[in-house]
């Protein structure tokens, strides 16, 4: 079941309380959006999907038109997601690393939803849970961007439910500037922020030697601040988990991460099973040879690397304790 944002909202609320984390895998093609939800389905567990301008803009969704990207992505997913076979798992469709000259225009598109037409039927496509790129703001820029994108949601009158982020590659985030940004927004708009991405002390990308600043005290006193500062339950977003070892990711979702990024570890896999594939295959792609059709169909490759991808991403599931929480969660009130 695709997720709108008060249904995202509860699920986060819903892992805060039951010390689990949701993976959020950056989804670079259709078909690992496909080996997400399969992975999913097989660990009862929710999941985040997310989507980054790389991939609105990119050959397979927008085609150089990110907010047509954007809307083929939420329709790709939302048949996946509520289609019988996947409708019992919560999925969250989120915007991720959305940076430069158009983020506005895309992020309020996400937000309002973008209309599109279906052999003469009309309907808006939304996403579930939005962010951006905060990574080159100043913090009175980011403030000022993740208030504006409440204040889009106020003026079009629909819900929103937003990730806030603080320098994610940069080491710890200091205190006061977590008081200064969520403060800020929460001042103004209230309840609209129910994610928060500060500098925990690990960074985008691999890391030979792991991550020795990072430490699950950390999250849990961003935890208390954050409930400090808003009265609210927030749990945190966790950028840049390819390179955790498995005892800190288990440590994290228990203090308080909700929301566990995974990117490169991901692209890794799909990019290296596709390789493989055409090493072993390669005299196959030849007109004379039987199978070529098959081996060349897209079928072909994404089925070979499907099954070492859906097991990585049910393994990290368990590790981040959210295996059995989608059912656990559609027992919730307001699920
Ligand atoms: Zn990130």
């Amino acid at each position: 079941m695709l997720c709108d944002p008060i249904q995202s909202r509860r699920l986060f609320e819903h892992a805060l309380d039951n010390n689990y984390a949701i993976l959020a895998a950056n989804a670079d093609s259709h078909a690992a959006v496909t080996d997400c939800l399969k992975a999913a389905k097989l660990c009862d567990a929710p999941l985040i999907i997310e989507t980054s301008l790389w991939q609105l803009e990119g050959h397979s969704y927008g085609a150089g038109d990110a907010i047509r990207g954007l809307a083929r992505y939420i329709a790709d997913l939302a048949v996946l997601a509520d289609s019988p076979e996947y409708r019992s798992i919560p999925v969250v469709l989120h915007t991720d690393h959305i940076k430069g000259p158009e983020t506005m225009e895309i992020l309020s598109a996400a937000i309002r939803g973008i209309p599109v037409t279906i052999t003469g039927n009309s309907t808006t496509l939304r996403a579930s849970t939005v962010s951006l790129d905060a990574s080159e703001f100043s913090d009175e820029e980011n403030i000022a961007a993740i208030s504006r994108l409440a204040a889009i949601a106020v003026e079009s009158n629909v819900d929103v439910t937003l990730e806030m982020e603080s320098a994610v590659d940069e080491g710890i985030t200091p205190e006061e500037v977590t008081r200064n940004l969520i403060g800020s927004v929460e001042e103004k708009y209230p309840n609209a922020v129910c994610l928060y991405a500060p500098g925990l002390g690990t960074r985008h990308g691999f890391s030979a030697e792991g991550y020795p600043e990072f430490n699950s005290e950390t999250v849990q006193r961003n935890i208390r601040m954050l409930k400090e500062i808003t009265g609210r339950d927030i749990g945190l977003a966790l950028h840049g988990s390819s390179g955790l070892s498995s005892g800190d990711l288990r440590d994290a979702a228990q203090a308080g991460v909700v929301k566990v990024n995974w990117s490169t570890e991901s692209l890794m896999i799909r990019s290296r099973g596709a390789m493989t594939f055409y090493e072993d295959n390669a005299a196959k792609l030849d007109r004379s040879h039987g199978d070529w059709k098959v081996t060349a169909m897209d079928n072909g490759v994404q089925s070979h690397i499907s099954p070492a991808y859906v097991d990585k991403v049910s393994e990290r599931m368990r590790i981040i304790n959210s295996e059995g929480k989608a059912s656990d969660f559609a027992q919730t009130p307001g699920a």
